[in-house]
């Protein structure tokens, strides 16, 4: 199920344009390997996949808010969300890949600095490996 990903939202954006500017090439909502799901970024010669989180939908410790009408309903979707991030992570971990997680609300700017070093330090281990 694709679930709450929605593709494009500010965070997404926000995050990409910091790449770019950084000089990064990525792959947007590409599918992942062995499983029906999508990163929000992709390097695919590095592995590393990134996801940009909302805070409501995968639970933010700060800003996560648990609706109080339907309450079970969100409760479900929100936790089956959650597990959904956790079962991407193992099995793309298992696959080989780095998985980078961000928060809608962190500084995305920062995130992509950091997104650039991972990168730099996978390409170099790819190298050391050959
Ligand atoms: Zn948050």
């Amino acid at each position: 199920m694709q679930g709450t990903r929605r593709r494009d939202t500010p965070g997404e954006l926000e995050l990409r344009a910091a790449l770019s500017t950084l000089g990064l090439r990525y792959r947007v909502d590409a599918n992942l390997p062995g499983m029906r799901r999508r990163a929000d970024v992709a390097f695919t010669g590095a592995k590393v996949a990134v996801f940009i989180d909302g805070c409501f939908w995968h639970a933010c410790p700060e800003h996560g808010t648990w609706p109080k009408a339907n309450a079970d309903w969100w409760r479900a979707k929100i936790e089956a969300n959650v597990a959904r991030d956790r079962d991407t992570d193992s099995t793309l971990r298992a696959a080989g890949w780095i998985v980078l997680r961000f928060w809608a609300h962190q500084d995305l700017a920062k995130a992509a600095k950091r997104i650039a070093r991972v990168i730099s330090n996978a390409k170099a281990r790819m190298r050391l490996e050959r």
